[in-house]
């Protein structure tokens, strides 16, 4: 393990540079601050938009008079993970690089490279002076990383360029060129509260273990949602014992597949243990069927205290059946793409909030058809149960555009300095290109970067080989739009 040299290389001298910058979301004032004297002790124009994005206009050198304007975009932001034995203080401490063998890590934090890499290849391509190049735009935005709010926030005017590279994706050799929407949709159903009747008994039951995961890289593993596992036994019993709902939640974010849910039931005392044998049956059998895709999965039920309130008859039933029924899972496949889903929705927390039952879910699809999809079964599920419905604004997905000239120049000038072919798909996750690609009709994008893994955890890493490889890439495709046609 060696302390990176600062002067090996001037892209990892400029990511050094940022990373002495305390910069989780929200907190990018200082790291544009220090972007904006850059800009400004090399003679570049430098604006900010009123949310704190930031263009810089870099002239171009030794191009066709009609060379296209080509914006470099990243985000400033990064995600703030850390292991639980650092200490490191995320507002005030420099992200520590340390070199092992071809790769470049963090001290036990998040490395940031997600995505200062695209800020240090954008300086150090406008500091690049002995290359051809067209007029760039270097667009760093803020936020990225709750929420893509920045992107969502800029000025519609904001930039010139009719090319836009963004260099957000953490894995070389493929080219990003579509991605999904989103929009998170609850349903908020009205419940009536009463006391439990007498000779009663209550059981509260316990599902946790689950893998999880993204809600949109990883809905395709067919990983299972604790809540409707849940939700499916306590349908099991409902229909064959006069069973009360008292509790249900399950789930920790709208773009996490929920781990862990829990139930409550009320049972009657005289066949309690019945009901339980019961239980435990189907438990076992559940999780017998489901050991190879979730191997750490558990399902604990125990006698409990009565509660003061449960559900009545009907809403217990309801709560139950809209969970059983609620879309989850991949809806529908890319036409295009293999493996890649193209519509899915994740039932992502469920919770009790007053006298509402709320299910929070997140639709995700390249195209407004599939979200409304998605929201037009959901709705049809209120419809039934008399509940309501609320929709967030949501943000626009990329839809794919595989014979545009920037991708097959991107193939091209892959192929000459790799030899190899690049791999062309899409992600169902949200990325700033549809967000901005909204904004901009006609502007041609593509996403890629350098290999990446361990993204969001303290186990980032960066490959230093393959940042040389993306850096060649982009040099060599500078020269192809400042000369070729
Ligand atoms: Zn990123």
């Amino acid at each position: 393990m060696e302390t990176i040299d600062k002067s090996t290389d001037r892209i990892i001298e400029i990511f050094a540079e940022l990373n002495a910058i305390p910069r989780c979301s929200k907190n990018e004032a200082a790291v544009r601050q220090w972007a904006k004297l850059w800009a400004e002790s090399r003679g570049f124009a430098c604006k900010t938009d009123k949310y704190g994005n930031i263009l810089i206009s870099v002239p171009g050198k030794d191009h066709k008079p009609d060379a296209p304007t080509v914006v470099i975009q990243g985000h400033f932001d990064m995600v703030c993970e850390k292991s639980p034995d650092s200490d490191h203080n995320f507002t005030k401490d420099p992200i520590r690089l340390i070199r092992e063998g071809e790769w470049i890590k963090a001290d036990k934090t998040t490395l940031g490279a997600d995505n200062g890499i695209a800020i240090a290849y954008g300086m150090a391509l406008a500091e690049k002076n002995d290359i051809s190049r067209p007029p760039i735009e270097l667009l760093f935005t803020v936020e990225e990383e709750i929420g893509l709010n920045g992107a969502i926030e800029m000025e519609n005017d904001f930039f010139r360029g009719t090319v836009l590279l963004n260099i957000d994706s953490g894995e070389e050799g493929i080219f990003i060129i579509g991605c999904s929407g989103g929009k998170n949709i609850k349903l908020i159903l009205d419940i009536k509260k009463t006391a439990p009747p007498p000779a009663y008994e209550t059981i509260a039951i316990a599902a946790g273990g689950f893998t999880g995961g993204h809600s949109g890289i990883d809905i395709n593993k067919n990983r299972k949602n604790a809540i409707r596992v849940l939700a499916t036994i306590a349908a099991s019993l409902m229909k064959q014992y006069p069973i009360y709902i008292a509790g249900f939640s399950g789930g920790s974010a709208s773009n996490a597949i929920p781990r862990d849910a829990m139930t409550i039931i009320v049972v009657p005392a005289a066949i309690k243990n019945e009901i339980k044998e019961k239980l435990d049956e189907e438990v076992d059998s559940i999780c017998k069927a489901l050991r190879k895709i979730e191997p750490s999965l558990y399902i604990k039920s125990e006698f409990t205290a009565v509660p003061e309130y449960i559900l009545n008859k009907a809403d217990s039933g309801k709560i139950i059946n809209i969970l059983c029924a609620f879309p989850n899972g991949p809806i529908s496949m890319s036409e295009d793409f293999e493996n890649v889903v193209d519509t899915s929705c994740n039932m992502a927390m469920v919770c009790f909030n007053g006298n509402k039952f709320e299910v929070l879910a997140s639709a995700r699809s390249p195209h407004q058809l599939g979200i409304k999809e998605v929201e037009t079964s959901i709705r049809a599920i209120a419809d039934m149960t008399s509940a309501d419905i609320w929709t967030e604004e949501g943000y626009p997905g990329w839809i794919p555009a595989p014979d545009s000239s920037l991708i097959k120049r991107c193939m091209k000038v892959y192929r000459e300095i790799s030899g190899t072919e690049p791999k062309i798909t899409t992600i169902h996750a949200g990325l700033e290109c549809g967000v901005i690609g909204s904004k901009y009709p006609g502007l041609e994008i593509i996403s890629f970067g350098p290999d990446i893994e361990g993204l969001h955890s303290p186990f980032e890493r960066m490959n230093v080989a393959s940042v040389e490889r993306v850096w060649n890439f982009i040099l060599k495709l500078m020269c192809s739009f400042a000369r070729e046609e």
